[in-house]
């Protein structure tokens, strides 16, 4: 028996890095996580270093006090000398409650079911303690982590996470890579900038004049990405030019862009999205060439665009700034083959490489259903080289490559790192900016789509990921979980903009830093929103709107969005919101009227109003208030709502129904308004 470095890490607690490099103190040889250690040797392992660890987990596990200080590092010696194992300083100061939680390692997803028998306690039982935590679920729907584990606290246990088979497949592809083995590869470069500055044509110039002519007589496919071949050196553009695409793909978690050029037109000069476009840019830590474009057209004014450049941080170079900046003419061709050769240059400063050798695995680019090919796909390879006859996850979609096409329609049968190719063969269509990862056989293949697709059905039906709202940021800062909390500010002139910026960024504390990764006049809008998404950043509005689809788009991804009038109103809220004090609000909503026409008596009930709903609906669970001359007389459940004799879920507009209520004052001519009450993120109108 044996047992792998990642999994002895796991329950040590540790991370394989960390654990590899306490093994090499031991003098253990380990050379990564995948490595074997024998059962003799894990024992040994383990007593050298629970005392340490647990040290580490106090927080978690909440030790009794007493325990822990025999295992303090300061009282016994410990025989390895790990930093990561001083006591945290906070815990010695305030012991938490012992509370002994007995750790549960299972499954996640786990169904109720099973979960219900791992805490030894009746599914019914389980049930009924997730709905008095409002989560409404049946015996053989599935929980996942975020679920499961606060239930489990509940019932004396704490939860510890399997490996899932998909993890295990990842950590093949997470192994450690050999610094030796790795080989310089083409930058991925992004166009973007504001619409008609010549993006579109850019791409279409670079590609006519630097593609097709190396193929005699042959035509560019338009495959989402295309690859440039250059005597130093290959760039990939990406097809799908602006910062839409861009942070699209970045929302799932797709970096690939590994330069943006941000093509600005000469006459025209920096504009609304071209600011938008740097703030995407930065926010994803992306460098920035400028291609200041339409340098044919007449009477246009370079200097006036790199005045203008530097004024938003971009200093050109030629300005002693560090921005490299190029005249091109998407026209006439001009200054293309020196943009090309500044983008080799800034990838070979950026010291761009991946290891060929290894299990492949990239990213989708574009993906569309061909009628003549069903699925096909544009990916890159982020890493190792792809073949014709792999097998190949990727989303809830699998595959094995039949065929590879790269962007001139070439059938080719290997793709190496950064090389753009169309892929044949998959089950289904993938989104661009799903992962794709090579494994051994189709078989682990279908089963690893099928236990995804299983936890996407549950992902749908628990809420939709939240991002960071100013509601729980306290918690987070607390747990560590957010350093820096990044800010997206849209106001109605630049001036309260650079006010209230100014302000927040001196939020700023040890624990937490304050940054504004764009701010702009204007509405909040749908890329507003992506920004967010993909930066994990609330969004503070003054004296703006927001779009309706920026609306949507922010309920489906749980970005937090506040409106404001007043600056200091939303400095308040900020400054509450990291001290732990931001209240959330009731709301109420509208849900339908009643009047009250006539009042029963009724033998043990009481009072029964006899009503006729005028207006929307009133259900039998909504709160009710009872207005006598727009007073509220009372508020409250309702306790019966009846038609006749019969119990009704809901009485509808139009319709007659009898109301009691634990309120024995009710009248005639009292109007009953049932209300929905929520609890809503603090926003000042
Ligand atoms: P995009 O919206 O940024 O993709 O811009 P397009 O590529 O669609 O270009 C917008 C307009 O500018 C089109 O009418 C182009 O023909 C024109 N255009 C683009 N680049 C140049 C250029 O270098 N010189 C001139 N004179 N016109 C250009």
């Amino acid at each position: 028996m044996s047992i792998r470095v990642h999994k002895l890490a796991k329950d040590l607690g540790l991370t394989s890095k960390e654990l590899i490099e306490k093994l090499h103190k031991l003098k253990i040889k380990a050379k990564g996580h995948m490595s074997s250690l024998d059962d003799d040797t894990a024992t040994l392992v383990k007593e050298e270093l629970t005392a340490s660890v647990k040290t580490r987990k106090t927080k978690e596990k909440t030790v009794a006090p007493k325990e822990k200080k025999t295992v303090s590092t300061k009282e016994k010696p410990v025989v390895v000398a790990v930093p990561c194992a001083a006591p945290e300083p906070a815990e010695e100061k305030a012991p938490e409650p012992s509370l002994e939680l007995k750790v549960l390692k299972i499954d996640i997803p786990i169904t109720v079911k099973e979960l219900a028998v791992k805490l030894q306690t009746k599914p019914n039982e389980l049930i009924k303690r997730l709905l008095s935590k409002k989560i409404l679920i049946t015996i053989n729907q599935s929980l996942g982590e975020e679920t499961a584990g606060p239930i489990a606290e509940d019932f004396g246990y704490k939860i510890e996470r399997l490996p899932t088979q998909e993890e295990a497949l990842l950590q093949d592809h997470q192994e450690e890579v050999d610094p030796k083995k790795l080989k310089p590869r083409a930058p991925i470069v992004t166009l973007m900038g504001h619409v008609d500055h010549g993006k579109t044509s850019l791409l279409d110039m670079i590609r006519e004049t630097k593609v097709v002519d190396k193929e005699a007589g042959g035509i560019t496919q338009h495959i989402g990405a295309y690859e440039v071949v250059l005597p130093k050196g290959k760039v990939t553009f990406l097809d799908t030019p602006g910062h839409a695409a861009f942070t699209a793909m970045r929302a799932r978690g797709a970096n690939v862009t590994d330069i943006v050029v941000l093509v600005v037109a000469a006459d025209d000069g920096i504009m609304p999205q071209t600011i938008e476009a740097i703030d995407h840019a930065r926010a994803a830590n992306v460098p920035i060439v400028v291609a200041i474009n339409k340098i044919d057209r007449p009477n246009i004014n370079l200097d006036k665009v790199k005045k203008q450049l530097a004024s938003i941080n971009l200093v050109p170079e030629d300005w002693d700034g560090k921005t490299i900046t190029v005249g091109v003419s998407a026209k006439t061709g001009q200054g293309i083959d020196e943009l090309l050769e500044m983008l080799l240059l800034e990838a070979e400063m950026l010291e761009l490489k991946a290891d060929p050798d290894r299990p492949a695995n990239g990213i989708v680019v574009e993906a569309e259903l061909s009628k003549g090919k069903g699925p096909v796909a544009t990916v890159l390879v982020s890493n190792g080289t792809l073949s014709v006859g792999d097998v190949i996850i990727v989303g809830l979609n699998y595959g094995r490559i039949k065929a590879m096409l790269d962007d001139k329609g070439h059938r080719v049968k290997d793709a190496c790192p950064s090389k753009p190719v169309e892929i044949l063969g998959l089950s289904g269509v993938p989104l661009a900016g799903e992962r794709f990862y090579t494994v051994t056989d189709e078989k682990k293949a279908i089963d690893i789509v099928t236990k995804r697709r299983l936890e996407e059905g549950r992902k749908k039906l628990e809420a939709s990921a939240k991002k960071i709202s100013l509601e729980d940021l306290y918690d987070k800062i607390k747990e560590g979980e957010v350093k820096e909390l990044k800010i997206i500010l849209k106001a109605d002139v630049q001036g309260s903009l650079e006010a209230i910026k100014d302000s927040l960024i001196k939020l700023s504390t040890e624990e937490v830093k304050l940054s504004a990764i764009h701010s702009q006049v204007g509405n909040i809008n749908e890329s507003d929103v992506m920004l967010a998404t993909a930066s994990n950043a609330v969004i503070l509005g003054f004296h703006v709107d927001i779009t309706p689809n920026a609306k949507a788009l922010s309920k489906q991804e749980g970005v937090d969005i506040r409106l404001y009038n007043i600056i200091y109103e939303a400095v308040n809220d900020v400054k509450a919101a990291m001290e732990g004090m931001l209240e959330p609000v009731i709301e109420e909503t509208f849900l339908g009227r009643a009047e009250v026409r006539e009042i029963f008596k009724v033998s043990r009930v009481g009072l029964v109003a006899g009503c006729f709903i005028s207006k929307g609906r009133i259900p039998r669970d909504a709160i009710c208030k009872i207005l006598r001359d727009k007073d509220v007389v009372f508020k409250g459940k309702i306790s019966s709502l009846k038609h006749f004799k019969d119990d009704m879920k809901e009485a509808k507009e139009g319709f007659e129904c009898g109301i009691s209520f634990s309120f024995n004052d009710i009248k005639k001519g009292d109007i009953i308004e049932a209300i929905e009450v929520r609890k809503v993120a603090r926003r000042l109108k």
